[in-house]
């Protein structure tokens, strides 16, 4: 398994970056519920087809917040979007 030597935190589909590891350094997925878009990393995320299709599913219901209480006050979607990795744009 080649290493790719750097972690994913940011959420594939939504972007959201709390610093949890989503995908170690060999690209496994760690099975993390994202609180913002609700996606479990290495569940249906694992080519990029399937994450625009995810992304736009959550997009077009509004982008909300599975746990509205984690939501922050000043939350910009953009911004989060703009975490997502390149690869997974
Ligand atoms: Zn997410």
């Amino acid at each position: 398994m080649p290493t790719r030597n750097k972690t994913e935190t940011a959420c594939r589909i939504c972007g959201l970056d709390d610093g949890e590891v989503l995908f170690d350094e060999y690209g496994v997925p760690q099975y993390v519920i994202c609180e913002c878009c609700h996606n479990e990393s290495g569940i249906g995320d694992d080519t990029v087809t399937q994450v625009r299709e995810l992304r736009g599913y959550w997009v077009g219901d509004g982008a909300q917040w599975h746990d509205p209480k984690r939501k922050p006050a000043d939350w910009d979607l953009l911004k989060q979007i703009g975490n997502i990795p390149t690869e997974w744009r």
